[in-house]
């Protein structure tokens, strides 16, 4: 089996301030840390479990997180930014039976994490993707659906578990820590840890048995808002080919092509 795992960072347990999730900061190093144990949790549950052919991308940030000495030595890491459209699903692809996204949070606009936030950290109030909330966990489980790969497993904060759950009903989930405002009461890392791994094993065991019920199909047709912070970015995206300028900060793109709907955020947002 190949499994593919996207990183992230704010969603890892303990972290509650932007300090934390900055390489170079003096506060960085023991979420660094933390992070790199959580994924590495991850990659031994999934080996456990047979999976021969693990592939990690590094999504936050600068993508150089991970301290990847640290990971089982059989695990391939995608570090850095291609600047392919999938991002923080970059190198996946139809050959993967699985994928899992960890150190998720919850999406701009939400209440869950004091680092709520999609994609960039202050450039949108708020994404809709066919009327819903737009989180990262959002857009990069519809790119996984988009390949034929479902996901078996997220972490990270527990709004972004919960909007894992509403969007594909068996995921499994692993919260280790649960946001209000701006601060979080967060499981002890070691237990996260606990937690993480004991979710994967049984995410990889219902995958054996029944693959179909992770299935996420994808929308017929995408609509996605995006109210900008600046109405000058609103404005800019306005001139990208068949962008709808609703109000000042708000644009508006239609399409039955997921790749479309890619493109335009990665260029025109
Ligand atoms: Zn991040």
């Amino acid at each position: 089996m190949k499994i593919y795992i996207s990183a992230d960072m704010e969603g890892v347990a303990g972290i509650v301030s932007w300090p934390e999730v900055e390489l170079g900061n003096n506060s960085y190093k023991e979420a660094q840390q933390q992070m790199t144990k959580e994924v590495a949790a991850i990659c031994e549950a999934v080996q456990a479990s047979g999976a021969a052919e693990v592939l990690v991308k590094d999504a936050h940030d600068t993508g150089r997180n991970l301290i990847i000495s640290e990971l089982p030595h059989d695990v391939d890491i995608h570090r850095a930014w291609s600047k392919h459209p999938y991002v923080m699903m970059m190198g996946l692809d139809k050959s993967f039976d699985a994928c899992i996204l960890t150190g998720y949070h919850d999406a701009v606009y939400g209440n869950g994490n004091p680092l709520a936030h999609t994609m960039h950290e202050t450039k949108y109030q708020w994404l809709k993707m066919n009327g819903v909330l737009m989180s990262e966990m959002m857009l990069n489980a519809y790119i996984a659906a988009y390949e034929g790969v479902p996901v078996i497993a997220v972490t990270g904060d527990a709004a972004v578990c919960d909007r894992a759950r509403q969007l594909m009903p068996n995921v499994k989930t692993a919260a280790v820590k649960e946001g209000e405002g701006g601060g979080c009461t967060t499981m002890h890392p070691d237990r996260a840890i606990e937690v993480i791994q004991s979710e994967v094993k049984e995410a990889m065991r219902q995958l054996k048995e029944n693959p179909s019920q992770f299935k996420l199909t994808l929308p017929e047709r995408f609509v996605l808002e995006v109210c900008f912070t600046s109405h000058v970015d609103s404005y800019r995206a306005g001139f990208y080919k068949g962008v709808q300028t609703i109000d000042a900060h708000t644009i508006k793109f239609e399409t039955d092509d997921f790749f479309d709907l890619l493109r335009m955020f990665f260029f025109a947002c």
